[in-house]
């Protein structure tokens, strides 16, 4: 996708590109390289989603007030306040690590807690394209960080990415990361792939030409035909859930033909089979009927040229755009019956749907449905509304506990569950002792330390609790001992 180039764009993105290259100047990368080609290739991953100058801006900056001496004031000075949001985001996300733990529930609550603290979902792009390119030069680092990073990107990322709909860079962070994390599965994957591919390669290639004449014939645009094959980790699950049996798979590889409208699709297909012969049974409408993610587009798995069977998707450049880049789709579609649910009645969090919400939801939505327009900073406002003022506290074993800003490790205790708060006796914040009015940062591991014995809410708690949850469970316990 493309943002059309005007002088102010351009001289923005030079600018920010000069101030980064100063920044960064003489630092070398572990690979050997110029910083600035890290600032580059993010920039760049970044363009290739369609995102406007500010955002391109942003990502050619973002490892400045981490990794030099210039400050983000300096930024916002030069660069104004929006640009130093992104760039502040990024630096805040940056901070978060995937800690030893694997359990499910720990995993989405880093995804949560990662979208919570981006608060606006370029942020989260940024951090993408960036991860794109650390996984892209993996290699220089050592094997145990290599690991670590990988995992992060396999359980963190890679959903986020799909969360987002953008396929493109689910698949090559998945791709990656398999190849750090079961080195052995992902060759015997790939050498299947290859060996696969390119024993079709020629008669996928006469099938471009073939069909690419039929369409001429009937006069049908054509935006672009081609051969894909599908990317080795996905490949991967699919062979296991086919007993590892290649012959099984039909969609390994096929042809993709985008075309300008949906009726030109229809009649696509209908060249397509006048020229093929259909397999009974894998004609797959997704456009009438879309897959419960939105994605729409025809498939069907058609004997070739030389009778080998073939999968041939046919869709329209928006619904192509959507599927590959396209944000939120999956969220809001899919997830809702999923991790939506579980997003909103996770663990203690166990909230039902309210106002606000539902209201992020529709936004994410109205502005999904934007996508594809040729609107330049087509992301600019959209902010996370709901996670805003929100901070997010892990418990030590892991669950998230969502706060109003400045709450205190008694707002916390509440939360977790009244019996908690009223046995209070102390607290640690990432395993140090602080007070009980200690205001909890984001991302801070909350323990409370208990009393077995008494129960002992305090009329000075009230002092300082911020949620009304708190201050009621307080009330209600002070009133029942005749203290209030
Ligand atoms: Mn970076």
């Amino acid at each position: 996708m493309r943002v059309e180039k005007t002088p102010q764009r351009e001289a923005l993105i030079r600018s920010a590109y000069e101030f980064a290259e100063i920044a960064h100047r003489g630092q070398k990368r572990k690979s050997g390289e110029e910083y600035i080609q890290h600032s580059l290739h993010t920039a760049m991953n970044i363009a290739h989603l369609g995102l406007g100058s500010k955002t391109i801006a942003a990502g050619l900056l973002h490892d400045v007030p981490e990794d030099t001496s210039v400050t983000l004031k300096e930024i916002e000075k030069t660069f104004g306040h929006e640009i130093a949001f992104l760039v502040d985001g990024v630096t805040k996300v940056g901070k978060i690590r995937l800690r030893g733990e694997k359990e499910e529930f720990y995993l989405e609550n880093m995804r949560k807690m990662f979208l919570a603290m981006a608060a606006d979902i370029r942020v989260v792009i940024i951090k993408l394209a960036d991860r794109l390119h650390n996984m892209e030069t993996l290699d220089a680092l050592p094997e145990n960080k290599r690991e670590r990073i990988a995992r992060e990107t396999m359980e963190v990322f890679a959903p986020l990415a799909n969360r987002l709909g953008i396929g493109d860079i689910k698949a090559r962070l998945e791709d990656l990361a398999f190849k750090y994390l079961d080195h052995k599965n992902y060759e015997y994957v790939k050498d299947i792939a290859e060996k696969e591919f390119g024993l079709r390669k020629k008669s996928l290639e006469k099938t471009v030409e073939e069909l690419r004449k039929e369409l001429l014939k009937e006069n049908i645009q054509v935006i672009e035909i081609y051969g894909r094959t599908k990317h080795f980790y996905r490949l991967f699950q699919k062979l296991q859930r086919h007993e590892m049996d290649i012959d099984k798979i039909y969609d390994l590889a096929g042809i993709r033909v985008i075309v300008p409208e949906v009726a030109d699709c229809y009649e696509t297909l209908g060249v397509v089979h006048r020229k093929y012969h259909p397999l009974v049974g894998r004609i797959k409408d997704y456009i009438s009927l879309p897959k419960p993610n939105g994605y729409q587009s025809i498939h069907t798995t058609v004997f070739g040229p030389d009778g080998k069977i073939m999968e041939i998707q046919i869709r329209t450049q928006k619904m192509h755009d959507e599927a590959e880049f396209g944000i939120a789709a999956h969220w809001v579609y899919t997830e809702k019956s999923k991790d939506w649910m579980s997003f909103l009645k996770f663990g203690k969090m166990n909230r039902k749907f309210s106002g606000e919400e539902l209201n992020w939801v529709k936004q994410l939505r109205e502005w999904q449905t934007d996508l594809g327009k040729d609107d330049t900073e087509f992301m600019e406002g959209l902010k996370i509304e709901f996670f805003k003022n929100h901070i997010f506290a892990f418990t030590p074993r892991g669950d998230v506990i969502d706060l109003p800003e400045d709450a205190t490790p008694i707002d916390f205790a509440y939360k977790v569950h009244s019996e908690i708060g009223h046995r209070a006796m102390g607290a640690k914040a990432d395993g140090k002792m602080v007070t009980l009015d200690y205001k909890i940062r984001n991302g801070n591991v909350i323990e409370i330390i208990t009393s077995k014995e008494h129960k002992n809410p305090s009329r000075d708690w009230l002092k300082f609790v911020h949620t009304t949850l708190a201050k009621t469970h307080i009330k209600r316990a002070l009133k029942k001992d005749g203290l209030l």
